[in-house]
């Protein structure tokens, strides 16, 4: 559609079509990011992942609009000799790639740390060295707990911003201790971080750092049971989804007191996309990228979605919606949790001039509209069906 406009970036300047090297493009946030890239851009990109599952949609038939722009290349990145000649290829490399579930960072700490650490070096090393653009995606839990979480629960400065809202270049990183391994994932990406932030100082790489607070929407994770593993333990999008989907109550970890802010994928992609199109507004930047203004508990957002829910699926609200549930019984030994989590957005308001539009209201009931569309049916088979012995 627009790809025959002339398009412009945020200069004024006529946007070239550019080669991007995207690893991790068949996850939950890479979809949704060649979807953007092939709907409303000129730019080709090298999908690498493992799964294409998310974005087959996009990748056949060959009579598609954008046929020829985006390639599939299977390849693992740990271990695979074709990935430093597809980042020469390229002009700009995104990295995707991890394990980004807090399933597993208790429960497979080492996977964890050589996922969000180890296994992104050589991408560094190689856009390092042949002097080609990064743009690489961290987490909002880098971070870690806020200032606020340790004055006394009656403290007044609990509620000055001052002691929660997190600012890429003045807040500290506050983990827990060392058996609280939950804090392995943000412990690796930090590191890698500092690492990016080093090859940019020493030896001028181009870099972008991408903290995602809470993106969700539609094809984020899996279904337990359906197009995932049975046991598997999605993020809680996919959780409660898995839960109103089969009738089940919502688990709530720990009383569900934790606070999250969540912004719409969509939202989300527009951000990304200016940093792609203005690279002298990006570069040596990181960003936060979520909506302040959509803060919920996690039980507020279990309350939300079975009302959601019952609008979009016509079904009546269960008559137990939530349980409580321990972190350990749900997590395992080693779980611990960010208290709260409200992004600053004066740096992204600068630099690109982006805001998030969608209410927590509105992206659930999208939300939510898919996962009933995509699943219903699938859940009620499985359910009707007696298990195999
Ligand atoms: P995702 O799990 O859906 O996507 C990650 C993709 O990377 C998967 O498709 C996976 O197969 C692929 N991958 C992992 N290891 C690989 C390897 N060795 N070789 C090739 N491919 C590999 O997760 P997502 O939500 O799309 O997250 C993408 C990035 O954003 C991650 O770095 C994550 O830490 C970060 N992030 C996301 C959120 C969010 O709100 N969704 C929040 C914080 C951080
Ligand atoms: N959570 C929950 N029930 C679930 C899944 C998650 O109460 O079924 C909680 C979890 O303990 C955390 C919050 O929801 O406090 C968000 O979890 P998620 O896995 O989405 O990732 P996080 O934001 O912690 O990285």
């Amino acid at each position: 559609r627009s790809s025959t406009m002339a398009r412009v970036d945020l200069d004024g300047n006529p946007i070239k079509p550019i080669t991007i090297c995207m690893i991790g493009a068949g996850g939950f946030i890479g979809s949704h990011l060649c979807e953007k890239l092939m709907h409303e851009t000129p730019h080709t990109v090298f999908a690498l992942d493992v799964y294409n599952d998310k974005i087959k949609h996009l990748l056949e038939p060959d009579s598609l609009p954008w046929a020829g722009r985006i390639t599939f290349h299977r390849l693992n990145i740990k271990h695979d000799s074709r990935l430093e000649g597809l980042i020469k290829m390229a002009d700009l490399t995104i990295n995707l790639a991890a394990i980004c579930t807090p399933a597993d960072y208790n429960t497979r700490p080492l996977d964890t740390i050589y996922s969000n650490f180890i296994d992104a070096l050589p991408v560094v090393k190689y856009c390092s060295e042949n002097n080609k653009r990064l743009i690489h995606f961290s987490t909002c839990e880098v971070y870690g707990k806020t200032i606020g979480a340790f004055l006394p629960k009656d403290s007044l400065l609990r509620k000055d911003p001052a002691y929660f809202v997190l600012k890429e270049d003045e807040s500290p990183c506050i983990f827990g201790s060392i058996e609280k391994q939950r804090w392995s994932y943000a412990c690796a990406k930090q590191l890698i971080e500092r690492l990016i932030y080093a090859e940019g100082a020493e030896n001028g790489l181009e870099f972008t750092i991408v903290r995602p607070f809470n993106w969700i929407g539609p094809r984020m994770d899996f279904i337990p049971g359906i197009d995932g593993p049975s046991e598997g333990v999605p993020r809680v999008l996919a959780c409660f989804s898995n839960n109103l989907l089969r009738g089940e109550p919502l688990k709530l970890v720990d009383g569900g007191q934790s606070q999250r802010t969540f912004v719409y994928i969509k939202d989300a992609i527009e951000a990304v996309l200016l940093m792609i199109e203005n690279p002298a507004r990006a570069n040596g930047h990181i960003f936060n990228v979520g909506n302040p203004n959509n803060e919920v508990t996690v039980r507020q957002l279990a309350e939300i979605m079975i009302q959601v829910y019952s609008k979009v699926s016509g079904e009546k609200t269960p008559e137990t919606p939530t349980i409580d549930v321990s972190s350990k019984e749900f997590y395992g030994e080693g779980y611990d949790d960010s208290d709260k989590r409200i992004p600053d957005m004066t740096i992204i308001n600068k630099q690109l001039g982006w805001n998030p539009k969608t209410s927590l209201f509105d992206l659930l009931e999208s939300t939510l509209t898919y996962q009933h569309r995509t699943y219903a049916e699938a859940i009620k088979k499985v359910i009707a069906k007696p298990v195999a012995s």
